[in-house]
């Protein structure tokens, strides 16, 4: 798919801007702006970059889309760290005829997270409101406001809740959060999330074990906590709804081949609180063994760069705990992989850490990033002190005289392809480095092409 216009001058942008925004309507898949875009490459240097964007192309956002909708109910959900989100269900608030989801730029909206309470108080949601609700990005449905004017008299105030909606402990609020938090560790609830965490795609990518799945195998008993996933046999998974032979078998061998996943999916499938991708990476980078991982003190924590003293306080808080610990050692004993291969690939970068300006001409951004990673290296999002490498392909921005400034070694392009085939010779390997990324990115459907994807802006 594929829609451009050529305008002259910006009147004329701004027609097409509009004319985009009548036939965006008919597309197939949901929009929420433009690009405006120099379509005469010699200008691109003139028009220069700002500390983070090209000034050659610029987005246009359209309004988002919004309706009026009525909060027929608040319901509360448990998270896997006992957080209790509340949610507004909704309906459509013109329609008379019993309850009918409201029509939001072409999709059905029956709920919208509220947050958290001091959200609900804030804007004084109340159960009975109609509100005004858009589609923030045209993805997540929000509740903007709601217009007393449409309250009914009778309306009250909406009270927080006391208890856990699903196991009935009393619920706790941190001081430094604007959270409501169950903290029983035994909450059903929080045991299913945690385990549709630990199986989901970021971490031990464990396919065919879903929610609906998980959700049936908690109802049966058959797992509590995810280490009980290992002990998983035929017999039991033949008792999932339609479940015949080749599903059982495929889910089995699922479950056997997540045993031999990167130490990093393990650390971020445990769940705990705000260690995520990220952080799971350093650790596994930095510690090498669930062990030693496990043994850090606060000090050897904190020595990671980019772990903030939120997640060490929360890493030495989680495996202080006698059942976290319970399942660990029941992981241990089902024969997961607990440690990094130290192979030559990933001994190549050695823990240095790169940050990237401007756009390569090679690759996009998230290709660059799975590559130095896949040699061992970290990739920083600003440049430090601590940076031992800006890959440049901007003339001018901030972090090029920041590393100028810093003494951090600069990288041209061409540097660093030079770096990534060193690497990938020191590391014997007969296929090319990016080949072998390409098979990772399989499903990251045209990562390849498309520049990674998220950074749409860069890839002209
Ligand atoms: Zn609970």
């Amino acid at each position: 798919m594929q829609w451009y216009r050529i305008a002259f001058g910006i009147d004329e942008v701004y027609s097409k801007i509009l004319e985009l925004d009548e036939e965006r309507r008919g597309f197939d898949f949901n929009t929420d702006g433009a690009v405006v875009k120099l379509d005469d490459m010699s200008l691109y240097s003139l028009a220069g970059w700002t500390s983070k964007f090209p000034r050659w192309a610029t987005a246009w956002k359209y309004k988002p889309a919004r309706a009026k909708a009525r909060i027929y109910d608040i319901t509360l959900q448990v998270g896997r760290t006992g957080a209790i989100t509340p949610v507004a269900e909704l309906e459509d608030a013109q329609f008379e005829g019993g309850r009918r989801p409201v029509q939001l730029s072409g999709t059905n909206v029956s709920r919208a997270t509220l947050h958290n309470f001091d959200e609900i108080a804030r804007k004084d949601i109340r159960i009975g409101d109609v509100a005004e609700i858009e589609k923030a990005g045209e993805i997540i449905p929000d509740v903007v406001r709601v217009l007393p004017e449409e309250r009914k008299p009778n309306s009250v105030s909406y009270k927080a809740p006391t208890h856990c909606p699903e196991c009935g402990a009393p619920l706790v609020r941190s001081i430094e959060e604007a959270v409501l938090r169950c903290i029983n560790p035994e909450c059903p609830e929080q045991m299913r999330r945690r385990i549709i965490h630990f199986a989901s795609r970021g971490c031990m990518d464990i396919d065919g074990l879903g929610e609906a799945v998980v959700s049936q195998l908690a109802q049966l008993g058959l797992v509590k906590n995810f280490a009980d996933i290992y002990s998983l046999n035929s017999e039991a998974l033949y008792r999932i709804k339609n479940f015949k032979q080749k599903s059982v078998e495929n889910l089995l061998g699922a479950i056997e081949e997540s045993k031999t996943r990167e130490l990093w999916r393990l650390i971020a499938g445990l769940g705990i609180p705000y260690v995520g991708e990220r952080a799971a990476k350093d650790f596994a980078l930095a510690f090498k063994s669930l062990d030693s991982f496990m043994a850090a003190d606060m000090k050897a924590l904190s020595d990671i760069s980019g772990v903030g003293e939120r997640i060490v306080f929360s890493v030495l808080e989680f495996f202080k705990s006698g059942e976290n610990l319970r399942i660990i050692n029941r992981l241990k004993e089902s024969g997961l992989n607990l440690k990094v291969e130290e192979s030559a690939q990933s001994a190549a970068f050695g823990g240095k850490i790169f940050v990237l300006t401007g756009t390569l001409n090679s690759m996009g951004r998230s290709d660059a990033k799975r590559l130095i990673e896949s040699y061992g290296g970290r990739v920083g999002s600003g440049v430090g002190k601590s940076t031992d490498y800006l890959i440049s392909a901007s003339e001018n921005s901030t972090k090029l005289s920041k590393a100028r400034e810093l003494g951090v070694k600069i990288l041209s392009e061409v540097e660093f392809l030079e770096m990534l085939k060193a690497a990938e010779n020191s590391a014997g390997f007969g296929v090319k480095a990016d080949e072998k990324e390409t098979k990772k990115s399989e499903n990251n459907s045209g990562a390849k092409n498309s520049g990674g994807g998220q950074m749409s802006l860069f890839d002209f």
